[in-house]
């Protein structure tokens, strides 16, 4: 099969691999029909984080199921499921918590089940990690690329505006105009909130925000005090900021915007955090909470999936650009670039 390889820094390429197959009772292997390229794969990419070269990539499978092991009861062959970008087994202590991504039995899509962003992917544990699409949905074009963001972006949004303790009614901030920041308007606008302030640095990206919800934005930059103009906005800071960078930065506006007492729902995978450290006198200061971490997003995956198919939501607008598995390295670039906000990938 074709699979996306990485390579090392800037270097992506498309190589004949072999191809997955059942090796234990709980796998199913899925026949990738969509997938995307993922802000989190950018680190790597960049030569910002350790990848081994050689090493598979993808962790954003949508498809069609292939072949099933003989304790499979989720799902048969034929059947239309996506998957959150780690494998869970839905049985054990976390999963039932709620807490997939700290699984005892957990796998990535990496290494030998093949990386999400090739041909055919193999699911460990398949009847805890794989969700299954409605058959009446199954092959409807735009309902699977409004679906296919559960799989990281949508989920990880959503977990920002739990743990900052969104409800209806409330004011809060989204800190970051990328995909997972615009699913994270979406995630609070969905909980009810009634002023979205988003802030980041992409007049276009701001402006898919104010279609999903935001009621304010800002924008960052060129002698922007943007802590202040959002302290502004908000008579002082937002109870509940959602902080869906990652960066040091980002997470130093996010403190400095919430307001004393409030809550930091943090989702960015941490960059350049360790040596800056986060702004923890500011938190002590004002009583800032920080709650997040890696979003569990098979613990949300039916509730937004219930959502998607009945037409309330809809993050398919973060697709600006889609590729062929062929093309993938131009879907990288674009990403790296910041010419596309989140690149969809049809095997
Ligand atoms: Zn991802
Ligand atoms: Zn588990």
């Amino acid at each position: 099969m074709r699979a996306a390889i990485y390579d090392g820094p800037g270097e992506i390429s498309v190589e004949d691999v072999p191809r997955p197959e059942i090796e234990a009772p709980g796998d199913a292997i899925v026949r990738v029909t969509h997938t995307a390229v993922c802000g989190s794969d950018l680190w790597f990419y960049r030569g910002e984080s350790d990848r081994e070269a050689g090493s598979r990539v993808g962790h954003e499978p949508m498809g069609i199921v292939e072949a099933v092991g003989d304790d499979v009861d989720s799902v048969r062959p034929g059947d239309r499921v996506f998957a959150p970008f780690v494998v869970s087994c839905g049985y054990c202590e976390y999963c039932r918590r709620g807490l997939h991504t700290s699984c005892v039995n957990g796998d990535s899509w990496g290494g030998d089940n093949g990386g999400a962003q090739g041909e055919y992917v193999r699911s460990p544990h398949a009847d805890g990690t794989l969700v299954r699409v409605p058959d009446r949905y199954a092959d409807d074009e735009d309902v699977l690329e409004s679906v296919l963001p559960l799989t990281d972006v949508m989920g990880t949004g959503h977990h920002a505006a739990v743990s900052a303790g969104v409800d209806a009614g409330d004011t809060c901030v989204v800190v970051g105009d990328g995909a997972v920041g615009l699913c994270g308007v979406l995630a609070a606008r969905r909980l009810g909130a009634s002023r979205i302030v988003a802030v980041g640095h992409h007049p276009d990206r701001l402006e898919l925000a104010a279609e999903f919800g935001a009621t304010e934005t800002v924008l960052g930059g060129d002698g922007t005090d943007v802590v202040d103009r959002v302290r502004e906005l908000t008579y002082g800071g937002a109870e509940h900021v959602l902080e869906c960078v990652g960066a040091a930065s980002a997470m130093e506006q996010a403190v400095e915007v919430c307001r004393p007492g409030g809550t930091v729902g943090y989702v960015g995978v941490p960059h350049g955090v360790d040596d800056a450290g986060v702004p923890i006198f500011d938190m002590f200061g004002d009583n800032v909470a920080l709650r997040g971490g890696v979003a569990p997003v098979r613990a949300y995956a039916d509730e937004l999936l219930e959502d998607v198919l009945g037409g309330t939501l809809d993050p398919s607008p973060i697709f600006t650009e889609t590729v062929s598995l062929e093309e993938i390295a131009a879907g990288y670039r674009a990403m790296d670039e910041r010419d596309a906000i989140k690149v969809l990938v049809e095997p």
